[in-house]
């Protein structure tokens, strides 16, 4: 049987190996804008986050995700990624 590869990436924040469907992928457009990607489908330079707010605390705390996409990452695009993250955490 043909054995189908799991895309793997690392988490930002706890610094992890997770499939890629579980993470949440935040992008560098090529207009440098950061957008989070929620389809994983975007254009641009990607990191990527589990979806948890510890790990997104950890990445803001460590800077990982500016150093990942190189570029400062607006105080609005953290307060997005909380705000999914804790929505689902309801859900
Ligand atoms: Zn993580």
């Amino acid at each position: 049987m043909h054995v189908k590869k799991i895309p793997m990436r690392q988490c930002t924040g706890c610094n992890e190996r997770k499939e890629k469907k579980s993470l949440i992928r935040i992008i560098r457009t090529p207009e440098d804008e950061i957008a989070v990607d929620f389809t994983g489908k975007k254009n641009g330079r990607g990191a990527y986050i589990c979806n948890s707010i510890d790990c997104l605390k950890l990445a803001q705390k460590k800077k990982s995700l500016e150093r990942s996409l190189k570029t400062t990452i607006p105080e609005t695009v953290y307060q997005e990624l909380a705000k999914e993250m804790s929505d689902n955490e309801n859900g």
